[in-house]
């Protein structure tokens, strides 16, 4: 019944949820020394409650919704990884979050420390000896990944202009390609769920900038012949870029750089503890090969020979500044804790925990539930709703049940 009362019906004149510290001035005086045109006429018509009204009233609103620390909330890659509440906590330390971005590098030497030894972490997980930290989306990272292709061709007198996206891919792929100001070449998956390299080789020509893969794909499958379509792309000039949102499937198992791919980003608020889903500040840093390394955003975070660290802005092969100050600061820091915290041997594991409990669900509801490339899968599987529609009954009606046990799955 309580909860039914609005804070309004609850207020009571003069009651306060707060205690000052004594102080010689009266309410007035303190008033009196804010600038007229900034006081109200009126008193705003705000209700008058104790502070344990106010807890109450603000932690019953937040239970109203759903959320991942209150229940199961599959709602895709960013909420299906692990999220340690102690890398919330390193990030909310006073030394960080009271931290001004326009302080000289010599205040910030830590802050400094961390973004440098991050991108060291992310450039060994990845084989990527340059990383940039500064995009704050996995599609930021991807038009970061355009623009250096672009710079690339640029330096090369050539001009190109379209981009081999598969049909599986995340919708960013295609509308980040159409941003840059390109144009979108789609080819299909072959009937195991993968791209086969005589696919590519069709679509591949001199006119083309460079592919996007997404491995492991969205359909949860490794894409086998990545070596084989990075040389067929590379053979006519282009740009092998990862869309590496899939990541958690493969930390210290598969090095994108290895198999032939130039460039990619990390989604590390899908992969690296960062609280998302349901929308969100992210950080979507951008690894690339050696010989990209001079087009990254700037500034760069460098280490001087004398051990002090500072932000490089002299950087004019630049693609420039995709983001203010150097991006998200504090989901550097949560992702540094949770590399710390785990270490190689850890980021290893969480990604062998994440294929296991897949290919576990999996063989779960196969019985129950058409999946139509049914391989081992890697982090993820699609499960087909067919059977289920013959009897009347829709997937959004299967997520909507799903409700009703707590798990607030993708309903549209
Ligand atoms: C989530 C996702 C993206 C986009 O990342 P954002 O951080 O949401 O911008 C790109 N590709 C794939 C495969 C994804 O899952």
């Amino acid at each position: 019944m309580s909860e039914q009362t609005l804070i309004y019906e609850k207020s009571v004149p003069g009651r306060t949820g707060y205690i000052l510290p004594n102080t010689s001035q009266s309410e007035t005086d303190i008033m009196s020394r804010i600038p007229g045109k900034w006081r109200r006429a009126t008193e705003a018509a705000l209700p008058e409650v104790s502070e344990p009204i106010v807890m109450r009233h603000y932690v019953n609103l937040s239970t109203k919704n759903h959320h991942i620390d209150k229940g199961f909330y599959p709602l895709g890659s960013c909420t299906m990884k692990y999220n340690p509440k102690m890398n919330d906590v390193a990030a909310s330390l006073p030394g960080f979050s009271n931290c001004h971005p326009l302080l000289p590098d010599s205040a910030v030497q830590g802050c400094l420390q961390i973004m440098h030894e991050l991108g060291t972490f992310l450039g060994e997980v990845s084989g990527f000896p340059a990383v940039s930290l500064q995009p704050v989306a996995g599609a930021q990272g991807e038009f970061t990944g355009l623009l250096t292709m672009r710079a690339y061709h640029a330096e090369r007198g050539e001009r190109r202009n379209k981009v081999i996206i598969p049909d599986s891919s995340h919708g960013t792929n295609p509308a980040t390609v159409t941003a840059a100001g390109w144009t979108v070449i789609q080819i299909k998956s072959n009937a195991d769920g993968i791209i086969s390299p005589e696919t590519v080789a069709e679509a591949m020509d001199e006119t083309v900038v460079g592919m996007m893969m997404t491995n492991p794909n969205t359909l949860g499958l490794f894409e086998s012949n990545i070596a084989e379509i990075c040389r067929i792309v590379h053979a006519k000039g282009g740009l092998m870029y990862m869309d590496g949102a899939n990541l958690n499937a493969h930390m210290g198992i598969f090095r994108p750089a290895d198999s032939g791919f130039d460039m990619m980003h990390f989604n590390l608020h899908k992969t690296f503890t960062i609280p998302h889903g349901g929308g969100g500040p992210g950080a979507g840093a951008v690894g690339v090969i050696a010989a990209l390394a001079k087009h990254l955003p700037s500034p760069v975070v460098v280490k001087e020979s004398n051990g002090q660290y500072k932000l490089d802005h002299n950087r004019p092969h630049s693609v420039g500044r995709l983001h203010a100050y150097v991006g998200n600061f504090a989901h550097m820091v949560r992702a540094y804790a949770y590399c710390k915290a785990l270490g190689g041997k850890g980021l290893r594991e969480v990604s062998e925990n994440a294929v296991l409990n897949a290919n576990y669900v999996k063989a779960l509801i196969k019985d129950d539930y058409d999946i139509p490339y049914d391989h081992p899968c890697m982090h993820e599987f699609v499960a087909s709703g067919n059977r289920q529609k013959k009897l009347g009954v829709k997937t959004s009606d299967i997520s909507k049940r799903l409700l009703d046990f707590g798990m607030h799955a993708p309903t549209n």
